[in-house]
């Protein structure tokens, strides 16, 4: 008689989590996603430009996927990755959410989200203490980058940016910087410099400044070639 009622105690069980995790299973399925490794990725921002669905952000000098939905298991991310962080991995996960995606990218791109986030932009204008300081993500591009790389955005959405020229202008900018990064919250300094030597000062001035703050702080240099192209 208790085996009876073992039975059917089982058999109702199995009704039960049949009802209430159809919707669960159907949101599931087995397929091609990204998986980012935290301890290879250096923040250079490559995947995030590479993805067509802007699925990627760095923060922090790390690259996440926002969503499983908004990744289609294209593989372009892969192939950029200089440090071999993106893999690609057969996981049981949400389905490719084609209209999210599409949103997702249209919000990156949008009015409301404008390629910086912080005004002035000048390091030779920007006080030495300011609210988009605190917590953030640096990018430190010499001022030719943004008009010779065809999608600087990829760099600098949702970070703060500072740019200058150590070629043409006069004036202490590992002093202002040093100050800056000394005073201020900074968690990840972004470097970006063109493939010129004259630009080769740039790094130096940043390396020289970071140093200057007593501060450490990870950073990461990208390279911009004169044709756009990125070299890392
Ligand atoms: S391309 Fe690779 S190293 Fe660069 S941010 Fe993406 S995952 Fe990290
Ligand atoms: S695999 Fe394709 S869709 Fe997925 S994150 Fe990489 S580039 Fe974007």
């Amino acid at each position: 008689m208790s085996y009876t009622i073992f039975i059917l105690l089982d058999v109702y069980n199995c009704i039960f989590w049949i009802i209430f995790n159809k919707e669960g299973m159907d949101n599931q399925m087995l397929r091609n996603v990204i998986r980012i490794s935290e301890p290879l990725c250096t923040g250079c921002g490559l995947c995030t430009g590479a993805c067509p669905h802007g699925a990627i952000v760095v923060s922090g000098l790390k690259a996440k996927l926002i969503r499983d939905e908004y990744c289609d298991g294209c593989g372009e991310c892969t192939s950029v990755c200089p440090r071999s962080a993106v893999k690609m991995e057969n996981v049981d996960t949400a389905p490719f959410n084609e209209a999210a995606a599409r949103q997702r990218l249209a919000e990156r791109i949008s009015d409301d989200n404008p390629a910086v986030t912080n005004w002035p932009v000048q390091l030779q204008q920007v006080p030495l203490s300011a609210p988009y300081f605190n917590d953030c993500d640096l990018v430190i591009a010499a001022d030719c980058t943004a008009f010779t790389h065809g999608d600087f955005r990829r760099f600098t959405t949702g970070r703060t940016l500072l740019i200058a020229c150590t070629k043409l202008d006069s004036f202490d900018y590992s002093d202002r910087l040093s100050k800056i990064l000394a005073r201020n919250n900074v968690r990840s300094i972004h470097v970006i410099r063109m493939d010129v030597p004259c630009c080769g000062s740039f790094v130096v001035m940043v390396r020289k400044a970071l140093e200057l703050s007593g501060k450490n702080i990870p950073m990461v240099v990208t390279v911009i070639s004169m044709k756009g192209k990125v070299n890392q």
